[in-house]
C-alpha cells in the first residue's frame, strides 16, 4: 500500500547572521527555541530550531547561519517560495499591527477565501500567515513563556509555496510518492492536500520563468514531510524509487529519523519520522538553552563551540550570549 504523510514535519532554510535569525523567529513572530544544536554534517555552523511551546512535528522552521561568511543565495526554479503558517482569523489585525512596528513589510491578500499575509524574514525568506479556521484544529502546544499572547500565536504549518519550471513532475511525485491530490487551482497557483489532511497538508505548485534557484543564504533548503515511523519510512524509500528518484539511506537526525530525495522540479524533499522528538536529549522545560550534541560529537564539544559563530540571545529568552546563561 502506498504510504501517506499528514503533511509537513519541518522546513529548513539557510540564514546569515545567528542572531538576526533567532531574534526575528523567537521575538517577532513568537516561536520557541527548541533546539540549539550544529550541522550534523558541518559542525562549524549552528543548527537552529523554532517550533511551538514543545517543538510539536508540523511546527518547526530550522535554520543554518552561515553568517556573514555565507555565500547568498538566488530565488529560482526548484525551490521553495513561501513557507505559511496558520493563525486564528481573528488573529490578523494583531499580526499586521505587530509585523509593521517591527518595520516588517507586510502584503495583505486573500486566497481560496483565507487572508493571507506575506512578508520576508531578514534574509529574505518568504513567509505567510494564514488566517484560517483550521487553526483551531491544529494540535499545537503553546508557549506560556512567549512574546505573543497564546490566542494569537502562530499553530503550526498551514502549508508550502514550491517554485518549478514545470507543475507537471512535480505534481506526479506529490501524488504518486507523498499521496497529495489536487485540491484547486487559484491564478496560475495549484493546490494540492495530503490524504490525510488537516492542518500542514497543503502543498501549492507554481510555475516560475527565473533560471535554476541557487541554495544559499535566504534560500530554503529543504521541506520535510512527516512520517510515523521508521517501517513507514521504508515504503516512502520504496515509492521513490518506483518514481525512478534516488532517495538517500535512513539517517539518524537525533530527533528523527529522515530520508532525502530531490523530486524532480528540483526541491529537495526529506520524510521524517515524528518520534523521538526534540526532548530526547533536554527536559521539555528547558528546550534549546544550551548547545546539544549528538552523542558521537560530545568528545569534540569544547572544539566545536569554539569555532561557532557568537551571537546573542532573542530579547524574549533573556538576551546576551549563550556563555552568560550557563
Ligand atoms: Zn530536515
Amino acid at each position: 500500500m502506498t504510504p501517506s504523510t499528514p503533511g509537513l514535519h519541518h522546513v529548513t532554510a539557510i540564514a546569515g547572521d545567528p542572531g538576526d535569525n533567532a531574534a526575528f523567529y523567537v521575538d517577532a513572530l513568537g516561536l520557541r527555541f527548541v533546539k540549539r544544536t550544529v550541522n550534523h554534517d558541518d559542525t562549524g555552523t549552528y543548527h537552529f530550531y523554532f517550533g511551538d511551546g514543545e517543538g510539536t512535528p508540523g511546527t518547526n522552521v530550522t535554520f543554518f547561519p552561515w553568517s556573514e561568511r555565507g555565500r547568498d543565495g538566488r530565488f529560482g526554479a526548484g525551490q521553495t517560495r513561501d513557507t505559511a503558517y496558520l493563525i486564528r482569523p481573528e488573529s490578523v489585525d494583531y499580526w499586521v499591527d505587530r509585523l509593521e512596528e517591527r518595520g516588517v513589510d507586510v502584503e495583505r491578500t486573500n486566497r481560496f477565501d483565507e487572508t493571507v499575509l506575506r512578508f520576508e524574514d531578514p534574509d529574505g525568506i518568504g513567509l505567510e500567515l494564514i488566517g484560517s479556521d483550521e487553526a483551531d484544529a491544529a494540535d499545537v502546544a503553546t508557549w506560556s513563556d512567549g512574546p505573543v499572547p497564546e490566542e494569537h500565536q502562530l499553530r503550526g504549518f498551514h502549508g508550502a509555496t514550491l517554485a518549478v519550471a514545470e507543475v507537471e513532475p512535480t505534481a506526479g511525485l506529490l501524488a504518486d510518492v507523498l499521496g497529495y491530490e489536487r485540491e484547486g487551482t487559484a491564478g496560475d497557483r495549484r493546490r494540492y492536500r495530503s490524504a490525510a489532511g488537516g492542518p500542514g497538508s497543503i502543498v501549492d505548485l507554481v510555475e516560475t520563468d527565473a533560471d535554476r534557484g541557487r541554495m544559499g543564504v535566504g534560500t530554503v533548503h529543504h521541506v520535510a514531510f512527516e512520517t510515523d515511523d521508521v517501517d513507514e519510512q521504508e515504503r516512502f524509500r520504496d515509492a521513490f524509487r518506483a518514481h525512478g528518484r534516488d532517495v538517500t539511506e535512513i539517517i539518524d537526525r537525533t530527533y528523527f529519523r529522515s530520508i532525502y530525495a530531490r523530486e524532480p522540479g528540483g526541491v529537495l524533499f526529506e520524510v521524517a519520522t515524528t518520534e523521538p522528538g526534540f526532548d530526547v536529549d533536554e527536559a521539555p522545560d528547558e528546550l534549546g538553552t544550551s548547545l546539544a550534541l549528538p552523542e558521537r560529537l560530545e568528545d569534540e564539544r569544547e572544539a566545536i563551540e569554539a569555532q561557532l559563530p557568537a551571537f546573542e540571545l532573542p530579547d524574549a529568552m533573556g538576551g546576551g550570549t549563550p556563555d552568560e546563561h550557563r
